[in-house]
């Protein structure tokens, strides 16, 4: 089988062929400056190929994607009918989804319903979506929530201690996201460990990071909220903060509540407290050249993301499983020391020989450790693939 994988934004789209059988991925690019000019990055056959083509919108986009696809000396197919689906990635599903599902009408206006809840992302998974319904009217179209997943929080989880007409009336709870990483990491977790019957928390550490708590396969709490501003400190955005920090930023300072959240989100988490990048690496390096504020900036890291485990813990009622996943996750083995340094009152102890290991599964906890603690390289695009195949498989 061929899925056509679709990540578009407001003026890229990236794009993988995968066969969610085995993982292979036949081709993969992004389209970049959609609506300014266009330029099509495109690797396949063991080779990349960046041409300049008109991207007006993200019809063009699409075109250009598929022409490449079936191109007799760039393209890995011969004809767009060989492509059995494409699975589309969708920020938010507020309330209305569940699960992945086949683009119908009714779909369509779902996910235009749940604009004011992803008001950037969400208009322009929907262009991606309109895009293909137009170059391949008769090819499935499967749309996959980045909040999905996390659906299955209480109540007790997800609702906020606000006035409850606002989430009457206009749907604010905690959604969280990353959903797609955190379902294959728990599936991972949970056919590694050859039982389902197990606590798991998950640690999606990357330029953005959440964490999620799940039982019996089913998650139970995560660390974003509304947005993804929430939770531990990420790369550029603050994660949790006293919300009267923002009154008192934005009067002291006259910023608009706009210009205060995109402070929080673009100029905030690890890139202000180390003063010298988002970048993990960057920091490392420079926190091991003796630079206190980047020593800082990690420390910080470990310690909210140690804490959220510790709730988790609690949450559930103990912990069996400790997963580390996404670029922080799977590669820094002193990050995943630092989180875990502490925690043997809580059952988990790491191996540093086990520990030294990046990109690949791998158990890094003691033999004696209570608690297996797994580093596994998440893949977005194979849940995708695998959740779009299985949806059309069933449909047919
Ligand atoms: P995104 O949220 O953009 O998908 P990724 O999951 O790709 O992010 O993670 C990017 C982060 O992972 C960057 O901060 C990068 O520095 C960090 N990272 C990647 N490799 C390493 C490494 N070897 N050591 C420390 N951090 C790393």
């Amino acid at each position: 089988m061929n899925i056509l994988i679709i990540n578009a934004g407001s003026s890229s789209l990236k794009y993988q062929l995968m066969d969610p059988d085995t993982g292979v991925v036949s081709a993969k690019g992004l389209c970049e400056r959609i609506g300014i000019d266009g330029r099509l990055n495109h690797s396949a056959n063991g080779k990349k190929v960046v041409k300049d083509i008109p991207m007006p919108t993200h019809s063009e986009a699409i075109t250009a994607t598929l022409n490449i696809l079936v191109d007799p000396v760039d393209g890995v197919i011969k004809s767009t009918d060989e492509i059995d689906a494409v699975g589309h990635r969708v920020l938010h599903g507020g309330m209305e989804f569940f699960a992945s599902c086949i683009i119908d009408d009714a779909v369509i206006a779902a996910i235009e319903k749940c604009i004011p809840l992803g008001p950037l992302h969400n208009p322009a998974n929907l262009m991606g979506i309109r895009a293909c319904q137009a170059v391949m009217p008769t090819t499935p179209q499967v749309a996959v929530f980045d909040t999905a997943f996390h659906m299955t929080m209480p109540p007790k989880a997800y609702r906020y201690a606000i006035p409850t007409e606002y989430y009457k009336n206009d749907s604010i709870r905690r959604y969280g996201f990353h959903g797609t990483s955190h379902k294959y990491v728990t599936k991972r977790a949970i056919e590694l460990m050859g039982t389902k019957d197990i606590k798991i928390v998950n640690c999606h550490l990357g330029n953005g990071s959440s964490l999620s708590a799940v039982k019996d396969g089913k998650c139970q709490d995560t660390s974003m909220g509304l947005t993804p501003l929430a939770g531990v400190p990420m790369g550029t955005r603050s994660g949790d903060l006293d919300a009267a920090v923002v009154q008192f930023i934005m009067n002291k300072y006259g910023m608009s509540a706009d210009e205060c959240l995109n402070m929080l989100n673009k100029k905030s988490g690890v890139l202000a407290v180390s003063g010298v990048s988002s970048d993990f690496r960057d920091i490392e390096e420079n926190a091991n050249a003796g630079n206190a504020d980047c020593e800082l900036a990690l420390e910080k890291f470990a310690y909210e993301v140690r804490k959220y485990i510790g709730s988790y813990a609690a949450a559930l009622g103990g912990l069996d499983v400790l997963v580390f996943t996404a670029g922080v996750g799977e590669n820094s083995a002193t990050m995943r020391a630092r989180i875990c340094q502490d925690l043997e009152y809580l059952g988990v102890k790491i191996d540093a020989e086990k520990n030294n290991t990046r990109g690949k599964e791998a158990i890094i906890s003691a033999d004696d450790s209570k608690v297996t603690v797994w580093v596994i390289p998440t893949n977005e695009e194979l849940m995708i693939a695998q959740d779009t195949a299985e949806l059309v498989k069933a449909a047919n």
